[in-house]
């Protein structure tokens, strides 16, 4: 299976204090909540990952959206 075939789930990429990404999804193959690191680059990596349940093909990681709203000058 091609990884474009996989779901996209939904989720929101947090930076913590170590500048470590992680990402907190819900399965959507066990309806569980899954956390996903992104490494520690400018931007997290996204893409395929294995669903910590073990689901047949995983899933997608969104990629990180910036919330323009917290933008400032
Ligand atoms: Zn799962």
């Amino acid at each position: 299976m091609a990884d474009n075939d996989l779901i996209t789930v939904k989720g929101q990429w947090v930076r913590g204090k170590s500048g470590v990404w992680t990402i907190r999804v819900i399965c959507p193959f066990c309806g569980k909540h899954h956390s996903h690191g992104g490494g520690d680059g400018d931007t997290p990596y996204a893409g395929h990952r294995a669903s910590d349940c073990a689901s047949t093909g995983g899933y997608m990681l969104p990629e990180y959206v910036q919330d323009q709203t917290q933008e400032r000058d």
